[in-house]
């Protein structure tokens, strides 16, 4: 092999070498980080360098010493710091310009004043074995912090590199080697070979850095996922069996309010009937007891459906929903039970009220367990009334409960809404975790506290949405 020919074959290697930071610089497109840039940089820089140096014996010596081992330094600067990067400790820019000044320096002295090959070789070699080590270290490091494949893969062939150019650098100062890179030795096609070989595989390698990276990150948030999912069907079946529970606590007073109107229906048309055996039946009385079956069949089945409404497993549905409107249907769905409990409710609200965007059935189970909360804390008190009030708060909308009752002491203050907290004998302790998290899930909170005067006060705060308020009743 002659010089020329060493000098050909690393310009084509040079050449073919050129698209390999652009295959990164593409391939990493989702992803070019500052990390990303730096390396494709240097990778171009280090690519042009070779070429000069492959093309040495056509160009001036200022280009194909000077420039190329400048590209060919600070191209490799710039991939060390795009490792420091990673590892998210990077030099400040400084000082990898000093590092390429003092090389610099050194460099020339040795070629221009000295006028040492040897020496200039030397230098060059030994600090591109140097390079390549901390390449090989850092990538290393990246590779016990991420146990990433392609970092280890990246630092292996970098210590292979480091080894090559060692090798060369003593068979050089031996006296065996020629202190030319494009000398025609095999020792020189060894080395030029292998540091190319090394900054190709490198790119794969730190490509497939990123694309591990990315592949780990999309394991992560499909877990993540699959977790929430676990958990939002969890939460919605613990809210389903409170709801039935609910439900089935209410059941004696519900069957009341349903009697009610089937009661009226039968007197009704029993009085048909008997008009009808007796000929009294007029055609106005006939009319209006049809009228009242009308109303009252009408009433029963709006109780039925508002169960139903609230007992089915519905998918969650997002809509704008009226809190202050809500209010009054969940106490409606517990009229009976007020009434057998002699509690009264009054409610007020902002006129113009900001809609809320939520899940009207699990809204109401919130609205439902605050009542039936308030309803219970106020059993062993003569005076017995809930306190319904609904306001824009700035951009939010808040639902304040507020009853009559015991009130909280500091224990249950402070043991409320954990799991199964609850001190009733017949209690679950569910009611107040659920309804938090219900709240949460809607990115609003749920509070409670001691009201001024007497009982308690619960607050649920709901995100308004902006846009045309909700205009409804002010006080009843
Ligand atoms: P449960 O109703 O099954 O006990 P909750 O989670 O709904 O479960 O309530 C937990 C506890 O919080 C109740 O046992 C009660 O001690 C207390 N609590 C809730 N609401 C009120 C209230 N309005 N007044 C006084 N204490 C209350």
């Amino acid at each position: 092999m002659t010089d020329s020919s060493l000098a050909i074959a690393i310009t084509l290697i040079g050449l073919l070498y050129m698209p390999m930071p652009l295959m990164a610089w593409s391939v990493l497109a989702a992803s070019r980080t500052l990390s990303v840039r730096h390396w494709c940089v240097g990778g171009a820089l280090f690519g042009i360098g070779v070429l000069l140096v492959g093309l040495r014996i056509y160009l001036p010596e200022w280009l194909s010493f000077t420039v190329a081992n400048a590209c060919v330094m600070w191209g490799n600067l710039l991939r060390i710091q795009a490792l420091k990067l990673e590892l998210k400790r990077p030099w400040p820019t400084y000082h990898w310009v000093l590092w390429l000044a003092v090389y610099m320096v050194i460099y020339e002295w040795f070629r221009l004043e000295m006028e040492s090959p040897f020496f200039r070789f030397g230098w060059g070699f030994g600090v591109l074995a140097l390079c390549f080590a901390e390449l090989a270290r850092l990538s290393w490091q990246l590779a016990q912090a991420e146990s990433s494949r392609s970092a280890r893969w990246f630092s292996l062939v970098h210590m292979a590199a480091v080894a090559v150019v060692a090798v060369r650098v003593v068979l050089t100062g031996l006296g065996v080697s020629h202190p030319s890179p494009v000398a025609a030795d095999i020792d020189a096609m060894v080395t030029t070979v292998m540091v190319l070989l090394t900054t190709v595989l490198g790119n794969f390698a730190f490509v497939g850095i990123f694309a591990e990276r990315s592949t780990a990150k999309e394991v992560v948030l499909a877990k993540e996922q699959a977790q929430q999912l676990e958990h939002s069907r969890w939460r919605g079946r613990i809210a389903q069996l409170d709801r039935q529970r609910s439900l089935g606590a209410m059941s004696a007073s519900i069957s009341h309010e349903l009697n009610q109107p089937l009661a009226a229906i039968l007197l009704d048309a029993n009085m048909v009937q008997q008009g009808l055996t007796s000929g009294t039946l007029t055609p106005a009385h006939l009319h209006e007891n049809i009228n009242a079956i009308e109303q009252n069949t009408l009433r029963a089945s709006q109780i039925i459906q508002r169960i139903r409404n609230f007992i089915q497993p519905a998918p969650e549905t997002f809509e704008r929903v009226d809190v202050a409107t809500l209010s009054v249907e969940v106490a409606d769905l517990l009229a009976a039970e007020a009434r057998a409990r002699e509690v009264t409710f009054t409610f007020a609200r902002d006129h113009a009220l900001a809609p809320v965007m939520g899940d009207r059935i699990q809204l109401s189970q919130i609205v439902l367990n605050l009542y039936r909360n308030a309803m219970q804390a106020m059993a062993t008190v003569p005076r017995r009334v809930i306190a319904v009030d609904v306001r824009n708060e700035g951009e939010q909308v808040v639902l304040r409960i507020t009853d009559s009752g015991i009130g909280f002491s500091p224990q249950v203050l402070a043991g409320m809404g954990t799991e199964f907290f609850t001190t009733k004998p017949e209690g679950l302790g569910v009611g107040i975790m659920i309804s938090r998290s219900i709240a949460e899930q809607h990115g609003g909170t749920l509070t409670f506290a001691n009201a001024s005067q007497e009982g308690a006060v619960a607050t649920l705060a709901l995100p308004a949405v902006q846009a045309s308020p909700l205009v409804g009743r002010s006080t009843h």
